[in-house]
């Protein structure tokens, strides 16, 4: 088993390989990530758009 990689580094991963789209207004990022924080056995994923200042969430659990 390799530890080389963390089972949050792997979701961060697999999340920063999806379109950033905002919900609001469309806008699609193709340069950003998401700002990832972590709260006990759930990670929190935070996009700001950059157009409208919508921010849009998603949680997920390790
Ligand atoms: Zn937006």
């Amino acid at each position: 088993m390799s530890k080389a990689r963390s089972p949050f580094e792997q979701l961060r991963n697999r999340f920063n390989e999806t379109d950033l789209e905002c919900s609001a207004c469309g806008y699609i990022d193709d340069d950003g990530n998401w700002r990832v924080s972590a709260a006990g056995s759930r990670v929190k994923y935070q996009f700001i758009c950059p157009t409208c200042d919508a921010i849009e969430t998603r949680e997920m659990r390790l």
